[in-house]
């Protein structure tokens, strides 16, 4: 068996719905599972008509804008308006929950966020019976997808590893399975992220120790650098795993930071391919990667924050240590990358940060400044650490931008620097002609 998941915009469309039934009629043979995102552009719309504050009529005319993009896909795919009637009538009825000019809660936020993947599968599957498919559509938390109750970023638990394989593993159709949600264990509907599909495959392929794990999106695979911000990028054969899920947590948008972890576990090959391009050998995630450069891809992740500590009196520098990671843990600052000096630390973080408690919880052993709206540029790749003179090569391509912090990993395998958020696509341009040559 295979896992074939397929992105937002591959689903994106009645062609491009057809295009994705094409492919998994080739790959029948295969026995694939199907998991899909919602139509692209959908899961954003449904956030927003969800938090619509102006009127009961704006969000109501929001709602019925999203089901129209669905009933045009099926009108142009000739399959039966009836396929997402529930789920159409589900969404009026969550919408109608929120009381106006009330903030919605993340539970009811997750809720309406699930009718994005709900839609998508269902038309998928319908438009695959019709091609001669026998498959059918799952709703993730009908095959044992349970996660823990953090709403908009949920945890899957251990035992939904045993049950979905179970039920996958006794169902004769081919399942084609909603991405990105899940349920938890009082029954209310959970989501994994934004991006979680991808996550959600992974978790399915490991389950049922599938023979690989196919992402389909919109590029040729993992690249040298995100293609929309470097013209010249270029898809990379092979990526390692920690390679792939260092890019990834990182900023690489085209996997999502937690897809890695259950295929590496069971040592199932990841596979990013583009259904735009479908004969593209893409991009292979592996334990053991071959390949000839050292570095593997530029990323970059914008909007993160950088906390500067610095302390004139370094008589006891492990304990100000302690104390400060402890008050990270208890502001639930999630740190990235450390860089340290005698009297200074720095770290970067995607957490909204709350200042004035920080620097009230350490404000008397030493400073705390923040610089809000930063950028951090990774170079990532398994040789970089017996590269000789790494740091030149940054320094010297990239002399007209001001570097604000730079670390590297102990692992070695990526480079770290942060920039200005307008500096940070000149920032990575500039690198991949270092490291890439265009
Ligand atoms: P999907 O909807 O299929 O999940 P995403 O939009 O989540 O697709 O991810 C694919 C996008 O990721 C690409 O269109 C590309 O712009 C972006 N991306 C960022 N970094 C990279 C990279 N290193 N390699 C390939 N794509 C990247
Ligand atoms: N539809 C969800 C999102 O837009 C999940 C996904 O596409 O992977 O975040
Ligand atoms: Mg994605």
């Amino acid at each position: 068996m295979i896992v074939m998941k397929f992105g937002g915009t591959s689903v994106g469309s009645a062609e491009m719905i057809s295009r994705v039934v094409k492919i998994v009629k080739k790959n029948a043979i295969k026995k694939p599972v199907v998991v899909v995102s919602a139509m692209g552009g959908v899961t954003d719309m449904l956030i927003k008509a969800a938090k619509e504050k102006a009127s009961g009529t704006a969000q109501k005319n929001a709602v019925e804008k999203i089901i129209g993009i669905h009933e045009e896909a099926i009108d142009k795919l000739g399959i039966g308006q009836s396929i997402i009637e529930d789920e159409a009538n589900g969404l009026r009825s969550a919408i109608d929950i929120i009381k106006r000019g009330d903030e919605v809660n993340a539970r009811i936020l997750d809720d309406i966020m699930s009718f994005g993947e709900r839609m998508s599968a269902r038309i998928v599957a319908a438009c695959m019976q019709k091609e001669g498919i026998d498959a059918k559509a799952y709703d993730a938390y009908d095959i044992g997808m349970l996660t823990d109750s953090h709403f908009g970023e949920a945890n899957v638990l251990p035992k939904a590893y045993g049950d979905i394989g179970k039920r996958i593993e006794g169902e004769k159709k081919m399942c084609v399975i909603t991405g990105f949600i899940g349920r938890d264990l009082r029954g209310s509907i959970t989501t994994l992220g934004r991006g979680g599909s991808d996550y959600t495959a992974s978790i399915i392929g490991a389950a049922i120790r599938a023979l690989e794990i196919q992402i389909w999106t919109d590029v040729d695979g993992i690249m040298t650098a995100d293609p929309k911000v470097v013209d010249g990028a270029r898809s990379i054969r092979e990526v390692s795993y920690d390679e792939a899920s260092e890019l990834a947590m990182l900023g690489a948008k085209v996997l999502h930071p937690k897809t890695i972890l259950p295929a590496m576990e069971k040592e199932i090959p990841v596979r990013i391919l583009n259904t735009f391009n479908p004969k593209h050998a893409g991009t292979m995630v592996i334990k053991k990667a071959r390949r000839r450069s050292r570095v593997a891809s530029i990323t970059c992740k914008k909007h993160i924050d950088v906390i500067d500590i610095s302390s004139a009196s370094m008589t006891d520098i492990r304990g100000l240590m302690r104390k400060i990671f402890d008050a990270f843990d208890r502001q639930g600052i999630s740190v990235d990358v450390i860089s340290t000096s005698e009297a200074n630390i720095s770290v970067t973080t995607d957490n909204i940060c709350n200042m004035a408690a920080l620097g009230r919880e350490i404000g008397e052993e030493a400073s705390v400044h923040i610089r809000k709206n930063m950028a951090r540029v990774s170079i990532v790749g398994k040789g970089l650490a017996n590269m000789p003179n790494i740091l030149g090569t940054i320094f010297s391509s990239l002399d007209s931008i001001p570097i604000g912090m730079i670390s590297s990993s102990v692992s070695g395998i990526n480079q770290s620097l942060v920039v200005n958020i307008d500096d940070a696509d000149r920032a990575v341009k500039m690198l991949h002609l270092a490291f890439f040559g265009s």
